[in-house]
């Protein structure tokens, strides 16, 4: 409940089970809708806003017009030769389209949730959170720009004995990182860039916040595992690898590295968004690379540097 009573509620983009990459064990993470940073690499582009968003893909589209029969607003029409033409500006995404269409070409993202209704869900998913030491998992968009939320949800999920990471870019507010603290067993923070100015030019925002941010969990003692995309011809080099171990090396609170190879699964979505994507290699990083990255950084901490989906 918030001070007027009434229940706390979220911006949620998707409650993911049995994941196995989100922290230890398995584990049920809860993504949020709504970002501060505009990473041109993100895989999840459908989270960037707060708000509703219609998702259109036109390689699923059998062009049935269904949708064209439910939009109030003519938003989808089809021209001579049969192709299908959604005008975004006409959208009001009020959702009866994407209730329309059978084959799940159009769908709305976004849904609001209290904190009851995702905990129950979360729940669910108990016996397998005791069978292999997991938890709950909440991730973005990002926690920490739904302080309220967040901080309401994980009390719930610590009430319930749950254990509970924090997936976070860390750049927020110091006082709302820091109330979350309390409530999570382990948070898994984002480091993309050690170069501030390359961190702007492809993230949005300069990292000087998020290292601060990193410095006062580290001051309390909280636990932090480091979570490195790994971007070809952006971050992908010494210098930037450099940055990681002396930021591992710097703060004893960081007890692990996670290295994220790159994948490309953000450029469709970001289509179907109706957005241009601003990063647009198609391949995904090559495994030797990564490896290589992993290597390269072991020589320089003492923790232990990892290679996700490995
Ligand atoms: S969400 Fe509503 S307004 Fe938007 S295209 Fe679909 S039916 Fe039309
Ligand atoms: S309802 Fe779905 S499949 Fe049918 S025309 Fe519209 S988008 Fe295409």
């Amino acid at each position: 409940m918030n001070t007027s009573g009434a229940p706390v509620v979220g911006r949620i983009l998707n409650i993911q089970h049995f994941c196995v990459d989100d922290g230890p064990g398995i584990r049920t993470t809860v993504f949020l809708k709504g970002c501060p940073l505009r990473c041109v690499w993100c895989h999840n582009p459908e989270s960037h806003v707060a708000s509703d968003e219609i998702m259109y893909r036109a390689d699923r589209c059998v062009g049935c017009g269904a949708c064209a029969s439910a939009c109030p607003n003519g938003a989808h029409t089809f021209d001579v030769e049969g192709k299908h033409l959604f005008d975004r500006l006409l959208c009001t995404k009020c959702g009866k389209c994407t209730k329309a269409c059978l084959v799940e070409a159009l769908e709305t993202v976004g849904e609001s949730k209290t904190v009851d209704e995702v905990l129950s869900d979360v729940l669910s998913d108990r016996v397998f959170y005791e069978t292999s030491n997991g938890g709950v998992t909440i991730s973005g968009g990002e926690p920490t720009a739904q302080p309220a939320f967040t901080e309401s949800f994980l009390t719930a999920c610590k009430q319930e004995g749950l254990h509970t990471c924090v997936e976070t870019c860390g750049w927020c507010k110091p006082e709302n990182i820091l109330a979350l603290a309390p409530l999570v067993d382990l948070f898994l923070l984002d480091w993309k860039l050690t170069d501030d100015t390359l961190h702007k030019q492809y993230t949005g925002v300069s990292n000087t916040l998020i290292v601060e941010n990193l410095a006062r969990l580290c001051e309390i003692g909280a636990r932090v595992i480091l979570r490195c995309p790994l971007i070809p011809d952006i971050n992908l080099t010494e210098d930037h690898l450099d940055g990681i171990a002396a930021l591992a090396n710097r703060f004893s609170s960081i007890e692990q590295i996670d290295l994220e190879p790159y994948h490309p699964m953000g450029i469709g979505k970001t289509n179907a968004l109706g957005k241009v994507a601003a990063y647009t290699n198609d391949t995904f990083l090559e495994s030797d690379r990564a490896e290589e990255a992993k290597a390269f950084i072991e020589k320089k901490v003492s923790i232990p540097v990892t290679v996700s989906g490995k």
